[in-house]
């Protein structure tokens, strides 16, 4: 069984835009690298996932994709803080329980965390798919308008099931 990977933030839940506007209403200065830094890591993540809304089904079609028992499925996530891990793991928890939550330091790249060879990342952030690539992976971007950057492009996450890794 292939390894596949899931990103959360801009796969999963729309949190990117939440983050965005909640940036955007605060008092922060946006050129200041070391206040936006602050920001994401005192994030209240309880508040977040709890205003957010989950991006195309995702949840459901993920069901979808566990049950098909075609990948062996983890969830693959960039984090700022510990209370990000607690409320994303709390969130995926509400739906599963037999999903394994893997939260990456913000600082490192996904395929430091994980062994990306042969493996399959769903992600938003066409860098993370570069990465991945390159360290021998299968990259797929999500996005919930087309974008053909270079790599397969789906909207909806179950569409996985419609490809071909042999
Ligand atoms: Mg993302």
């Amino acid at each position: 069984m292939k390894n596949l990977y899931i990103d959360f933030d801009g796969v999963l839940m729309d949190t990117i835009t939440t983050s965005y506007r909640l940036l955007d209403e605060s008092e922060i200065d946006k050129n200041n690298p070391d206040e936006i830094l602050k920001f994401y890591q005192t994030l209240n993540w309880e508040e977040i996932i709890e205003v957010t809304p989950i991006l195309n089904d995702s949840i459901n079609r993920l069901k979808k994709i566990k049950d098909s028992n075609r990948f062996d499925v983890s969830i693959l996530t960039h984090v700022n803080s510990t209370a990000e891990i607690v409320e994303k793991v709390k969130f995926i928890r509400k739906y599963f329980h037999d999903i394994t939550v893997i939260a990456c330091p913000k600082q490192i790249s996904k395929t430091m965390m994980v062994h990306a060879k042969d493996a399959i990342l769903i992600d938003d952030y066409t860098e993370n798919l570069v990465e991945w690539k390159k360290a021998g992976g299968i990259g797929i971007k999500f996005s919930t308008v087309y974008k053909d950057r270079g790599f397969k492009c789906i909207s909806h996450i179950d569409e996985i099931l419609n490809m071909n890794f042999e």
